[in-house]
């Protein structure tokens, strides 16, 4: 009889999110059948809720971490994991919700919800890795499919992924796709945001936003001094161009915080997420 080969336990994770990350694995449509054949599909609520118990050989992790429980969530989880995969800019970068990071989080309540007293929050929306160690991170918010599958398959062969951290513009270079910024004067993050995309929104004539993160060495000093100088923008309309899907990015974090006291007012603080992961290493006497 031939022996059953070992499918590697899969898990997917749901924090504070909008199921967007989930859903491009279901998007996976031609693949998908492949992977439920190469993987175990343990822990996906959102396909099934048929539920396997733990450890997992991997787990995928959506949305940030918001609330005390979630805290206890994603140690549980990572405790449980073999490799733990933080997936998409709420995951990685503390997602849209991170805006409050800059806000009282309490007048945020009052102005959202009609009882606040009932909301049990933490202060800031914070990834994953201000938490737990992460093994790896799918930028993106989205992420692309083409990444994620390209994730997927390097875990199962053993591998180190191939996803590039170069720019957005050097998409829209390989393409042929006419600069929005030169050629009409819209503000576009491209410069300082990571691929993924193919240049989706300068290729639909629209200003990137953001939505990938960072690329690996962003001049956000350089792109700041463009927009003010070569597209007429004030300052305070470079701080919302910063702080949207990856507001908790430490490099626009920086950046929106240069263009909200541009001459140095306030005193520089550490972000909250630093001082998350620095208490975290403390607490566990990592390097
Ligand atoms: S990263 Fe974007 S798509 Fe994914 S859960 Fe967050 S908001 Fe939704
Ligand atoms: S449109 Fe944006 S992303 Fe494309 S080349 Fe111009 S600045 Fe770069
Ligand atoms: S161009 Fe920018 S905002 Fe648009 S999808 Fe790509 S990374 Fe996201």
């Amino acid at each position: 009889m031939p022996r059953q080969r070992h499918r590697p336990k899969l898990a997917v994770w749901k924090f504070a999110s909008c199921d967007g990350c989930q859903l491009t694995l279901l998007d996976c449509e031609d693949e998908l059948l492949l992977m439920s054949e190469l993987f175990e599909i343990a822990y996906f609520l959102e396909a099934s809720s048929a539920v396997v118990r733990g450890p997992y050989d991997l787990s995928l992790v959506e949305g940030s971490i918001t609330t005390p429980e979630e805290v206890e969530r994603i140690h549980a989880i990572r405790r449980q994991s073999r490799i733990l995969v933080a997936m998409g800019a709420c995951a990685t970068a503390g997602g849209i919700q991170a805006v409050r990071n800059f806000a009282d989080v309490e007048d945020m309540k009052r102005v959202v919800y009609a009882s606040p007293e009932y909301v049990r929050t933490l202060e800031h929306s914070l990834p994953a890795s201000a938490y737990v160690p992460v093994d790896f991170e799918l930028p993106g918010c989205p992420p692309s499919k083409a990444q994620v599958l390209e994730f997927l398959t390097a875990f199962l062969q053993g591998r180190r992924p191939s996803i590039p951290t170069h720019s957005v513009c050097i998409d829209c270079k390989r393409q042929g796709v006419v600069c929005v910024m030169v050629a009409e004067g819209i503000p576009c993050l491209g410069p300082v945001t990571r691929t993924g995309c193919d240049a989706l929104c300068p290729r639909y004539r629209r200003g990137c936003y953001g939505c990938f993160g960072p690329m690996e060495s962003p001049n956000t000093e350089s792109l700041s001094a463009w927009f003010l100088v070569r597209s007429g923008l004030a300052p305070q309309q470079l701080v919302p161009l910063y702080r949207s899907f990856n507001a908790a990015a430490p490099a626009f974090v920086e950046a929106s915080q240069r263009s909200a006291d541009p001459i140095g007012v306030q005193q520089a603080t550490e972000s909250p997420w630093t001082q998350a992961v620095n208490e975290r290493e403390s607490a566990n006497g990592e390097p």
